[in-house]
């Protein structure tokens, strides 16, 4: 996987006969103590090499585009202006910028029901941002999201309850834990497979380190620990890439074992 060119809201990638675009939808800024221990407690220290702004950490917040000319899905959707702070909903912008016109996108693949990844299904006008969409999958258990301000894309929505092939290049694969039907979507190309993961991660400059940290959101923290566990070993397999919602944009990356957990690489220089 290789990385193309980047722009103030996206980055490209060139994987095998693939584009990936990382797209940067803005941020969310949340307290330490949603960082958990394994009795579910708050961290009673946070590392020194966690960055906060002023008191909080701040998770960037990124959608993916990946087309093979013909076919496209686009995998998150970010925020729009359905969070209540208005940090997010840079994913219009972030699509202009990389000349992908967002009346052609048909297919969605939402990793999990939470808002800053869904939510930008509506544009902040209130119609669908994306004006041709055809297809939305989601995880089974997630399907209640789409009620009031989401409920006009319900007729699209494509249940995910086991894994499945979306196309030849691209799998839903469920990971419950951090929401009942939280999925992730792996691309396949000639040069290997990409995994495109929700909230797995939440804190990248922690939880590569210490697997083992959950986040207070995490509906069931368990769960999540063992998912994320399972995923980060998968993904430390040769020409294995990851792309997440919460890493440091554009957050496309290789994992790595180290120490008793895992270091990330990021293929590309931050952006936003
Ligand atoms: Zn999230």
């Amino acid at each position: 996987m290789r990385f193309i060119s980047s722009g103030r809201h996206h980055a490209v990638f060139e994987f095998g006969d693939l584009r990936v675009v990382s797209l940067r939808d803005g941020y969310i800024d949340m307290p330490p103590s949603r960082l958990r221990d394994e009795e579910g407690c708050a961290l009673a220290e946070l590392p020194a090499v966690v960055p906060l702004t002023g008191d909080n950490l701040r998770l960037a917040v990124n959608a993916f585009f990946v087309t093979d000319g013909t076919r496209s899905v686009l995998v998150d959707t970010g925020g729009s202006n359905a969070w209540h702070d208005p940090t997010m909903g840079l994913i219009y912008d972030a699509l202009a910028e990389a000349g992908v016109d967002r009346a052609h996108i048909t297919d969605v693949a939402i990793t999990h029901r939470h808002i800053d990844h869904v939510g930008g299904l509506i544009a902040p006008d209130g119609s669908e941002a994306f004006a041709r969409l055809e297809r939305v999958w989601i995880g089974a258990g997630d399907i209640s999201v789409f009620t009031g301000r989401l409920a006009p894309i319900r007729d699209r929505v494509v249940v995910v309850s086991e894994q499945v092939a979306i196309n030849d290049w691209l799998t839903a694969v469920p990971t419950p834990g951090h929401t009942p039907g939280h999925t992730v979507y792996e691309v396949s190309s000639g040069l290997g497979r990409l995994l495109a993961w929700g909230d797995t991660v939440h804190v990248p400059a922690l939880q590569f380190d210490r697997p083992n940290v959950a986040w207070e959101y995490d509906g069931d923290q368990s769960q999540a620990r063992t998912a994320r566990a399972a995923l980060l070993e998968q993904l430390t397999r040769p020409h294995h890439f990851v792309a997440g919602a919460h890493l440091d944009s554009p957050g496309i990356g290789r994992i790595t074992p180290s120490g008793a957990g895992y270091a990330l690489e990021y293929l590309a220089p931050p952006i936003g």
